[in-house]
């Protein structure tokens, strides 16, 4: 079941994003506002508010999350210098669009720690 966010609307192709990737329980697409050369959200089909609204059940599928963030990481060229994955979670975490996603970011060095 997705959601009546922007990214339940973008799953169900109500409004458009560069797709990257899709399978049976994932999208892939890129970042209206990227921050890094490669920025892309890797989104379940399935409507979860954040990573911490997971139960026992989604183990699995959050770990496909991960997967395919690892591999539109390698296909859009970054692997090998490396990237950062992002949950973020509630206000003070920055999460703004309430479905969950993991946010894949590189193809420039990034800071740490973050602001
Ligand atoms: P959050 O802050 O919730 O972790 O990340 C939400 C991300 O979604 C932001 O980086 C923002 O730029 C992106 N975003 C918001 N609306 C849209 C949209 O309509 N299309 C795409 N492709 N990205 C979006």
């Amino acid at each position: 079941m997705s959601s009546d966010t922007i990214f339940g609307k973008i799953i169900r192709r109500e409004i458009p994003a560069d797709i990257v990737y899709e399978d049976d329980l994932c999208l892939a697409f890129r970042d209206v506002n990227p921050q890094a050369p490669t920025h892309i959200l890797v989104v379940p089909k399935e409507h979860l508010e954040s990573a911490q609204a997971m139960g026992p059940e989604q183990r699995e599928l959050v770990g496909h999350l991960v997967y395919v963030a690892n591999q539109v990481a390698a296909k859009d060229g970054i692997a090998e210098r490396g990237y950062r994955l992002v949950f973020n979670v509630g206000v003070d975490g920055g999460l703004t669009v309430p479905h969950l996603h993991l946010h894949v970011i590189g193809g420039r060095p990034l800071t740490w720690p973050p602001g």
